[in-house]
């Protein structure tokens, strides 16, 4: 009795450790032209998401790389994984409390490959959200919270962003998924430039595909570009 309770807990343990199981996992590869600095991803993605749907997934990839062209930046390769999140990881990221820091921390285990950026695609299960953890937003939250380090270089976006529907003024050529990763690599913020992939502003073509010269200089200081 007492080794059956044991081996019980230490089975629920390892399972609490575990933030995903993995079923798939596929390389993604892309021509980026010459000259170009290249970018590879890594992307946790919910299997049950619109977003674990390849060729969906290489159509957000085509349009992020043409936004990115404007900076000389491909992404050359990305590395899906579909997962199943866990039970408590859900629970977690649907009951944020603020003393404990964004629940987001419990995705940045060991079962994460080294490449970064990292982009966790989910759907609706989690409340909806667009962001991106980049070394200014990690750099102002750990003035209070010490975990929230092993979050740098990761975003974050639910299915509901994976088209423009939550910015009905927005311009075709927008995208949020770069937006974020934008975010990550040039550590941008945002910008009241109308038009800007970064703007700060709402309302009938307010949010676009811009980069201005200055975001794409500092999007091509990224230790994460080839
Ligand atoms: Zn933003």
């Amino acid at each position: 009795m007492k080794l059956f309770t044991f081996i019980l807990l230490f089975s629920t343990a390892l399972q609490a450790q575990s933030p995903w199981q993995e079923s798939q996992r596929e390389t993604l590869e892309f021509a980026v032209p010459e000259g170009f600095r290249k970018l590879q991803l890594q992307l946790i993605v919910d299997e049950e998401s619109d977003w674990a749907h390849v060729a969906l997934l290489q159509k957000t990839l085509a349009k992020s790389s043409r936004i990115l062209s404007r900076c000389r930046v491909g992404i050359s390769q990305a590395l899906v994984r579909k997962v199943r999140f866990s039970a408590e990881v859900i629970h977690a990221l649907n009951n944020q409390d603020p003393y404990k820091g964004p629940s987001e921390v419990l995705l940045m285990g060991a079962d994460l490959e080294a490449t970064r950026p990292v982009g966790f695609l989910m759907d609706l299960k989690r409340p909806s959200t667009a962001a991106a953890f980049n070394r200014t937003s990690i750099r102002r939250l750990s003035t209070t919270l010490s975990q929230v380090h092993v979050l740098a270089e990761s975003f974050h976006i639910t299915s509901d962003y994976r088209t423009n529907q939550r910015f009905p003024g927005a311009l075709a050529g927008y995208d949020t998924f770069t937006h974020e990763l934008a975010h990550l690599l040039g550590d941008l913020g945002h910008i009241p430039v109308r038009g800007n992939l970064m703007t700060s502003l709402d309302g009938r073509g307010a949010k676009g595909p811009g980069l201005t010269p200055e975001q794409c200089a500092a999007i091509l200081t990224s230790p994460h570009l080839n």
